[in-house]
């Protein structure tokens, strides 16, 4: 089936109105990096840092991780590449760190909650991050922040480093760019300000449709019980992405759905511009963006919403049946 998108791989995924949509690939392993050239990607919209850090069974060292940035920097060869910090806790545990007892590790300590707790490791990766970009540009974002202060103090910490690299005779990155996952509902009702101070905003809907329908993702027996093409849950991205177009902030979504074709499509209705997915998702993906009409699909949705379905998903399709595809 991959053989069929081959062709597509140079061409850019725009509708048939002209809406040119940016897909970006999600990484974070170095079995990933030759995917950069064979996907047609056009950047990596998220790379993991934390599968390097789950794949070990100790703590990698910072010289090590400066190794493997830089590989990543290479291999994107002048391509964006945005680095999220450290995501651990809840789901991702690593073995040589004691794992703390929480009841409900989702909503626990984890991510930027560590981060900003214990600095050590994180500041460790930052360090990292500077030297491996050493004269490039330089992307990263921060997991899992639910409020302005949390974004804010992981700038800070941006920021420190810098100095102190600096201060050490390193060489910085040509421009850094900070920005953070939205992966709570609370941070899309966060201060204009907040949004005026990210470089960039990058959607994590696996964690940001788990709590807003308060459904564990990693629970088979409520994972799916909720569409993401729920007319509510269509309306906090598209009111996410509105928000980032008055501050003019740019905004991607990189969790899962973005890597299935007909919920890529609606996001892009949303007003979505950039997604981020799995490698082989990016040609189907771009294959049914090459065939769409974005306008007419947003009347479809916004018809859809306005009739009060719970989810969009029919209406939606039955306008592609209609597509002579
Ligand atoms: C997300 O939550 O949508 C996301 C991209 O991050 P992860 O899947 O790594 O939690
Ligand atoms: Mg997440």
């Amino acid at each position: 089936a991959q053989e069929r998108y081959v062709s597509l791989r140079d061409l850019p995924a725009v509708t048939k109105d002209g809406q040119r949509i940016e897909l970006y690939m999600n990484a974070g392993l170095m079995a990933d990096l030759p995917s950069m050239e064979s996907s047609g990607a056009e950047g990596v919209g998220l790379f993991r840092t934390e599968l390097q850090f789950l794949i070990r069974n100790r703590m990698p060292k910072r010289g090590e991780l400066v190794d493997i940035y830089a590989r990543v920097l290479d291999a994107a060869n002048g391509r964006r590449v945005q680095f999220r910090t450290l995501d651990i806790g809840s789901d991702k545990v690593l073995p040589y760190m004691k794992a703390s007892d929480e009841p409900n590790p989702a909503l626990g300590w984890r991510a930027i909650r560590v981060g900003l707790d214990k600095p050590g490791v994180m500041r460790m990766q930052l360090q990292a991050l500077i030297r491996a970009a050493k004269g490039r540009p330089l992307t990263i974002m921060f997991p899992m922040v639910a409020q302005f202060d949390e974004f804010r103090a992981g700038r800070e910490h941006v920021f420190r480093e810098l100095e102190r690299e600096y201060a050490l005779g390193h060489i910085m990155p040509e421009r850094v760019e900070i920005g953070t996952m939205l992966e709570t509902p609370s941070l899309a009702y966060a201060p204009r300000q907040f949004y005026e101070m990210a470089d960039f905003i990058s959607i994590g809907g696996n964690d940001l449709k788990q709590f807003f329908f308060a459904a564990d993702r990693e629970n088979e027996r409520v994972r799916r019980r909720y569409d993401t093409l729920n007319s509510s849950f269509l309306s906090l991205i598209e009111r996410i992405v509105e928000r980032c177009d008055e501050a003019g902030t740019d905004v991607s979504f990189c969790g899962e759905d973005a890597g299935r074709p007909v919920e890529a499509l609606c996001f892009a209705a949303m007003g979505l511009k950039k997604l981020s997915m799995r490698p082989a998702s990016i040609g189907p993906v771009k294959s049914l963006l090459r065939r769409v009409d974005l306008a007419e699909a947003r009347e479809v949705i916004s018809s859809a919403r306005e009739s009060g379905v719970q989810s969009v998903r029919q209406s939606v399709m039955d306008w592609l049946a209609t597509q002579g595809r």
